[in-house]
């Protein structure tokens, strides 16, 4: 189904994306995939062709493009190229926001050229071994010393914990108040905070998700973004993005395995016929391929509302269980349709297959996404 929210610089942009792809990530995924983590290297070169936070103002070395399309055009064709490992989209969508938003402008000053050049990798730490969903049951404290806080704790499943040099950490500040949360801006090197091993995963291989430690780190008052209780809040309200995010991703991956599915059953034979031809499968690909149509055009219609400032908690939340959920369904049936061979990792439907999983897990889990959506419905 033809696209309509596109115009001719998207293209333009999006042509450039893939040639940067074809060019400095596609010949080395399967390395990355390996190491466990990408070359630092590709940050760099991404920030030097402007691909990471295109929105930001120019004073600090962005193109000043305020516009949701060139996020969703890179969540696009890394879903394509498959790539979960090299996350723009984390850096650039959801955390770089955190300081254009709520850092003041001296902590913009500070960070944001280096942001944006690739040299300093962004990661948000919510998340704890015995709190995930529940982010008001965290237990990662900072005590205000006077010109910095203290902070102790411990974060599980840090998406480029490894690579990040700038980690944004949530932690408690007000033990008689579990909704009070400071956001801080914990830099590499800083005396007490440590990395753990790069967790091993079902899929998502060529990415670092790591634990990280605070132990009695020091962060200076510097770099406290915002109201040192307005945490939480700022994280609600950063999530909606974070959302449509994972939908402009989870739609394109749908497209992805689809388009693999497709090839596969027109060349593979059975019975003397490519399987193709077998009605079960031209009816599940005509399912897929109404339901990929679908879930594109409200995922289309999302990202223009954002641009308008209209998009809602409860309608990102629909975006992202309508197409995560779809993604597995999609990835699940191409499998199928592969036969054996869709159990192989040299086939890129089972490598999609494993990097889909966590889509329906992170940045909210489905039955948090039926949360959120049924609240707004006042029942
Ligand atoms: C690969 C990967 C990358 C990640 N990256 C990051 C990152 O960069 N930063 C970060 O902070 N976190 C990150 N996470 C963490 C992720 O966001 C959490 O795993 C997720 O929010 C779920 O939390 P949990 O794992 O503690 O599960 P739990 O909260 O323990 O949930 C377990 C089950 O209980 C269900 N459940 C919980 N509460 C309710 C409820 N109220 N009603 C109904 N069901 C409920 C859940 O839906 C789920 O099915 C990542 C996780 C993974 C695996």
């Amino acid at each position: 189904m033809q696209r309509i929210h596109f115009e001719t610089e998207h293209n333009l942009f999006r042509d450039a994306f893939r040639a940067f792809l074809d060019k400095e990530v596609v010949p080395h995924q399967e390395a990355w995939e390996e190491a466990g983590v990408v070359d630092r290297s590709v940050w760099r070169k991404a920030g030097e062709l402007g691909f990471l936070l295109p929105w930001a103002d120019e004073e600090y070395g962005g193109a000043g493009l305020k516009d949701f399309r060139y996020e969703q055009i890179m969540c696009e064709e890394l879903a394509h190229i498959n790539e979960p490992g090299f996350m723009i989209p984390l850096h650039s969508a959801l955390c770089g926001p955190y300081i254009a938003e709520y850092g003041n402008a001296e902590q913009k000053a500070r960070f944001l050229p280096g942001i944006i050049r690739g040299e300093t990798i962004l990661a948000v730490a919510m998340t704890e071994p015995s709190a995930g969903s529940d982010l008001a049951g965290m237990r990662t404290t900072a005590v205000d010393k006077g010109d910095h806080y203290v902070l102790n704790g411990s974060k599980v499943f840090i998406s480029n914990g490894l690579l990040a040099d700038l980690v944004i950490v949530a932690a408690k500040t007000d033990p008689n108040n579990k909704h009070a949360m400071g956001l801080f801006l914990v830099e590499r090197g800083m005396p007490g905070f440590e990395r753990g091993r790069n967790l091993k995963k079902l899929g998502m291989k060529s990415q670092d998700t790591a634990e990280l430690f605070f132990n009695d780190v020091k962060v200076p008052k510097e770099n406290l973004l915002g109201d040192a209780k307005g945490g939480f809040y700022y994280l609600m309200n950063m999530l909606a993005q974070e959302r449509l995010t994972n939908a402009c991703g989870a739609v394109a991956g749908a497209e992805a395995a689809l388009q693999a599915t497709i090839d596969y059953v027109k060349e593979r034979k059975a019975f003397d016929r490519p399987i193709a031809h077998f009605q079960n499968t031209r009816f599940k690909l005509a399912e897929m391929r109404t339901q990929v149509d679908v879930a594109q055009v409200f995922t289309d219609r999302c990202v223009m509302d954002h641009n308008q400032k209209k998009l809602t908690p409860e309608v990102a939340a629909e975006a992202k269980l309508f197409t995560t959920e779809l993604l597995g369904k999609v990835v699940d049936e191409g499998v199928q349709l592969h036969g054996g061979w869709g159990y192989m990792w040299e086939y890129p439907i089972c490598r999609m297959y494993a990097n889909a999983r966590i889509q329906r897990i992170f940045a909210g889990t489905s039955e948090i996404m039926k949360e959120i959506i049924s609240r707004g419905m006042k029942l």
